[in-house]
């Protein structure tokens, strides 16, 4: 075992029982060279961070500027800075007009907290519903939005007041009542297996939620930054969320996350009491470098070009063991006949040269969800390593 290795084992506190333990040496673009030397190509952006590749050299330069100036100054909130300025400014000339308040925190499990506690001070209410088989962080309060036990009994008792319901199941829409909240939602559901509703599931969503005064929280985190092919997937729906939840690529490859609602609502956390939600580090200033330089130009990649990238995707993976492929746009699940089957080929796929992944909640899918940029070409090759490292796991079994 290398030396590496036994330091890992030995010092970094494990989350599984079976690491992956690639030992990185660099990452360029689509690809991740470890330190034999040996190239994989990326298909799952660091579970949707990188998509625009990694190393992105306007992404580097805006962090180098922003070091240059200053690193941390002061918490969140209290002085003025001009990385979270014009993020903030950027991003709400994206969003609709009524996504005008941007609250900048560390990581997507905090936005999503910061989310939760501003639908109860707004509306008064506790209740908080979210959608089965959802995933939407691992705090406390994140985790209780959680329907699957088997992962978080071990830690109760958790936050209450929490009722779910299904994904796409327009029926169940009628317990979200004048007691509800806030209910989160995903437009694609990703930890379920990048799952997609019928369009009219939103708009009776967003209709439910008007109807009885509930905030609608959309959980874009996995789906954001263009990973479906609209900038926010909520625009494939024409349903506008009360409260956007941002992590993942909006960092650009740095750690941040923010949610995002308009002025009324934002304005409570404020007052009240004050300092309804502090954070020291969040909107940090060399991430919101990063996150303007990203956004930019992750705003300018046309939607054609992701479909084009889906399109090859969906045409080249026909093979008798792929029974169905799921998503939308540069997210999607590669389901296979069985769990088996799925995690054998994820194993080979890695030793081919090719990394991928399973989906929390979907583990006879295999996850594809690469840098937006990956080129033509390289999803070709790609995809021939996957078809042909299924043929090598069904040619055993
Ligand atoms: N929501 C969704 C949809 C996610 O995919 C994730 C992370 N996998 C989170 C929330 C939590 O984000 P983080 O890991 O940054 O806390």
């Amino acid at each position: 075992m290398s030396a590496a290795r036994e330091i890992f084992l030995r010092y970094l506190a494990p989350t599984s029982t079976a690491p992956l333990m690639l030992e990185i040496e660099s990452a360029e673009g689509s690809i991740i060279t470890d330190t034999s030397g040996k190239k994989y190509i990326d298909l799952i952006s660091g579970i949707s961070v990188s998509s625009l590749g990694h190393n992105h050299t306007e992404i580097k330069k805006a962090i180098i500027r922003q070091l240059d100036k200053h690193a941390h100054v002061m918490v969140y909130g209290e002085f003025i800075q001009a990385p979270q300025n014009n993020l903030a400014e950027l991003l709400c000339s994206l969003l609709p007009s009524t996504l005008n308040s941007c609250y900048f925190v560390n990581s997507g499990t905090e936005a999503i907290e910061g989310a939760l506690k501003l639908a109860r001070r707004f509306t008064g209410r506790y209740e908080i519903m979210a959608f089965r088989n959802a995933y939407h962080g691992s705090t406390a309060g994140a985790l209780s939005l959680m329907s699957n036990s088997y992962f978080k009994d071990a830690f109760r008792p958790l936050v209450p007041g929490i009722k779910w319901i299904d994904f796409g199941n327009a029926s169940h829409l009628k317990l979200i009542t004048e007691n509800t909240a806030a209910i989160v939602t995903e437009f694609v559901q990703a930890e379920a297996g990048a799952l997609t509703a019928e369009d009219s599931f939103f708009a009776a969503l967003k209709k439910r939620c008007d109807e009885t005064g509930t905030l609608l929280i959309a959980d874009e985190i996995q789906t954001g930054m263009r990973r479906t092919g609209k900038l926010f997937a909520f625009e494939h729906y024409g349903t506008v969320p009360d409260v956007l939840v941002l992590a993942k690529a909006f960092g650009g490859g740095m750690p941040l996350g923010a949610f995002i609602a308009g002025r009324k609502i934002m304005q409570t956390l404020s007052e009240n009491p004050p300092l309804g939600h502090i954070t020291t580090f969040g909107g940090h200033p060399v991430c919101c470098a990063a996150a303007e330089a990203s956004l930019k130009i992750i705003s300018a990649i046309s939607e054609k070009e992701i479909y084009e990238r889906e399109n090859l995707i969906r045409q080249m993976l026909v093979h008798p063991s792929i029974i169905n492929i799921s998503g939308k746009g540069l997210l999607l699940g590669i389901e296979f006949e069985n769990t088996e089957i799925c995690q054998q080929v994820i194993k080979q796929c890695i030793l081919n040269g090719i990394i991928t992944d399973w989906f929390l909640f979907a583990p006879k899918k295999l996850r594809i969800a690469p840098p937006l940029n990956i080129s033509l070409h390289e999803i070709q090759t790609a995809c021939k390593i996957i078809l042909s490292s299924v043929n090598t796991v069904t040619s055993k079994t």
